[in-house]
């Protein structure tokens, strides 16, 4: 039998998952930033089409704090470069079309792959394909945020517009996390979250805590 020192560095891929507002984003952010820690050569990827927040080249979660990312549409776009990295961070996973095979095979090729995602659609269905990558992940974690309507744990996303579309990019003006029993209630005007007042505008801070070491962000490549 092979030796792990035949193969080379044995990858792994590691998946977090929940709804809105749970912390995914802040999560991947505390674990690369351990990677970066430990000397790793880091790199994040975020999804083009979402530009909330901000128009930079980094992540944000919704408390605002940031990360620098490389931004493209399909993962693909990445695949000239990545080998450069040890590491790879890829926030709002659902939305890439090719992120089982992408994140799958640099697995294979020895990286650390860390996937924060969506698991669940508005409707609580698959989030495309990336429910496919479970049986392939060495570690899987489901984030909750807080009901923004009764403040139980939220395992669910909830759309405040009428919206029929799976791909519909948006922060607390069009989603609230709930949990299920408040994901099955009547809201009365679910035009936006500010209008209904049983339900916050803001979401509450869920970060887990972020790493005390102080480093610099991972650099977007050339
Ligand atoms: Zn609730």
């Amino acid at each position: 039998m092979d030796t792990p020192s035949v193969l080379g560095p044995c990858g792994r891929l590691e998946l977090i998952l929940g709804p809105m507002f749970s912390g995914k984003s802040t999560e991947l952010q505390r674990r690369i930033r351990r990677h970066q820690a430990a000397k790793r050569r880091c790199l994040v990827i975020k999804y083009k089409r979402d530009t909330r927040y901000t128009r930079e080249e980094c992540i944000c979660t919704h408390d605002q704090a940031t990360m620098s990312a490389f931004s493209c549409d399909t993962l693909a776009d990445a695949a000239r470069f990545v080998s450069e990295y040890d590491t790879i961070g890829i926030d709002e996973g659902q939305f890439f079309p090719d992120i089982v095979e992408f994140a799958d095979r640099l697995a294979d090729a020895g990286k650390i792959v860390i996937v924060a995602a969506l698991d669940g659609t508005f409707q609580r269905r698959p989030f495309n394909d990336i429910l496919a990558l479970i049986p392939r992940a060495e570690n899987v974690v489901k984030l909750s945020a807080i009901c923004q309507i009764c403040n139980s744990d939220a395992a669910f996303s909830r759309r405040l517009t009428a919206d029929q579309e799976v791909e519909l990019i948006g922060g607390a003006d069009k989603y609230i996390a709930v949990c299920r029993n408040c994901y099955h209630k009547t809201i009365h005007n679910t035009t936006t979250a500010a209008e209904n007042e049983k339900i916050s505008p803001t979401p509450p801070p869920l970060s887990p805590p972020l790493s005390p070491v102080s480093l610099e962000a991972s650099s977007p490549p050339r």
